[in-house]
């Protein structure tokens, strides 16, 4: 056991750590001018707040994205802001969620003010609204509703749009959008995880035209799907992407990646204690939900179930070809990664942020500190974590990293990446 002196040494040492690092980032910044995602020919305007309707905001063509010096010193870690870049919400009496089941915790709406109720207390202090699929003919009313929430100058300063690329309805639907300072992209997770579509003429011109406009794309698919997510990004190499939820890689996989480490090279070691296995289907095919469990889409690209009762079932994926995948999708300098999502296919009442711990850490490494972004998936975070129980998961999983690369993964980057308003 260490003694007090040691701790004592430890303490300094890392203290020491995290004031070089901090100084090093804060030079860095002032000398590159802030260069990430500032490299793209199209951005838009930042939110200007003002009284105009939300589709005739202003449009700038070719303003680089302003460069931020980082705070000196960063804000702790207990006190650093947070922007959300993955809040859905809902509200029954607008839109239709042909994917929501009949007494499933998720079959009511999902309002703004309640999840402002979650949040309090945890400094979040702007939001990006995530497309819900809603039925085909509801994507306007889908628009409408968020763009609305968006004008009255809350917590959410912009919108990821539900859409159709790759038919012939997406171009005039999304340019509707174009001159708009909240609509930041567009979401379509591929039917039952199949990525083939992605390879279709159509569907890349489209995802080209959201770079044209300025728009980003969000990459949502099964995690033995990235090599088609890689083949997508390369062929639009004008448009910005993000990886939603660490690739939707499952906690599961890497469970038993340390039972097998731990136990010598077996085929099937069983997980490792305080990691029960939950139930699903290691298939790609969008599996049958549980009774009473609704299969949220963002469930449905993991290519497991919803369904969380206790059972065995084997991890959805091999952790090192996740591990391979996801490194060679980082060195595309036009994709981010959302650090989300995988909490809600750990077991409810038994996961710990160390059993996330491999996944964020990869991701974190491989994509660096400028291209991660935190997110909550709020409500579908629910399923298995409170707003609050996922904030301070995370936070504990990147306690000893430094301060401003803390700042840059819960708020920088997302402000510079969505071209957020400056409101803090
Ligand atoms: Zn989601």
């Amino acid at each position: 056991m260490p003694s007090t002196e040691s701790y004592s040494t430890n303490f300094s040492e890392l203290t020491r750590r995290k004031f070089l690092g901090n100084l090093l980032v804060r030079l860095g910044s002032l000398a590159l001018g802030g260069k990430a995602f500032g490299s793209f020919t199209a951005e838009k305007a930042q939110p200007t707040h003002s009284d105009s309707h939300p589709l005739s905001g202003l449009w700038v063509s070719s303003a680089p994205a302003p460069a931020p010096a980082a705070p000196f010193p960063a804000p702790s870690l207990n006190k650093v802001p947070i922007v959300d870049t993955h809040l859905h919400l809902w509200d029954l009496k607008k839109v239709r969620l042909p994917w929501l089941r009949q007494g499933d915790p998720l079959c009511r709406d999902h309002l703004l003010e309640e999840y402002l109720r979650e949040a309090e207390g945890l400094n979040i202090v702007h939001a990006v609204y995530m497309e819900v699929d809603v039925h085909d003919e509801d994507l306007l009313k889908e628009a409408d509703y968020v763009l609305d929430l968006c004008q009255k100058k809350g917590l959410l300063v912009g919108a990821v749009l539900g859409g159709r690329p790759g038919t012939q309805q997406f171009a005039p639907y999304i340019r509707r959008f174009k001159d708009s300072p909240w609509v930041k992209g567009v979401r379509r997770i591929p039917r039952d995880g199949n990525t083939t579509v992605w390879q279709e003429k159509q569907f890349i011109q489209d995802i080209r035209l959201l770079g044209e406009l300025g728009m980003c794309f969000d990459l949502c698919m099964p995690p033995q799907r990235l090599p088609d997510a890689i083949k997508l990004v390369d062929a639009c190499p004008g448009t910005r992407f993000v990886l939603d939820h660490c690739g939707n890689a499952d906690p599961l996989a890497f469970a038993a990646s340390r039972a097998n480490r731990a136990s010598g090279p077996t085929e099937s070691a069983p997980p490792p204690a305080g990691i029960r296995i939950p139930a699903g289907s290691n298939s790609l095919e969008s599996p049958k939900p549980a009774s009473g469990v609704s299969d949220p889409p963002d469930a449905k690209a993991t290519g497991g179930s919803a369904d969380n009762a206790p059972a065995t079932r084997t991890p959805s994926h091999d952790p090192e070809q996740w591990r391979r995948d996801i490194a060679e999708l980082a060195r595309r300098e036009h994709v981010v990664c959302k650090i989300s999502g995988i909490v809600a296919r750990a077991e409810k009442d038994h996961w710990k942020p160390e059993h996330l711990a491999p996944i964020v850490n990869h991701c974190l490494e491989v994509f660096g500190p400028d291209r991660v972004i935190f997110a909550s998936d709020w409500p579908v975070c629910t399923r298995t974590a409170t707003l609050r129980q996922w904030v301070m998961a995370l936070k504990e999983i990147v306690r000893d990293r430094s301060d401003v690369d803390n700042w840059k993964l819960f708020y920088q980057n997302a402000v510079r990446f969505y071209r957020l308003g400056e409101k803090t």
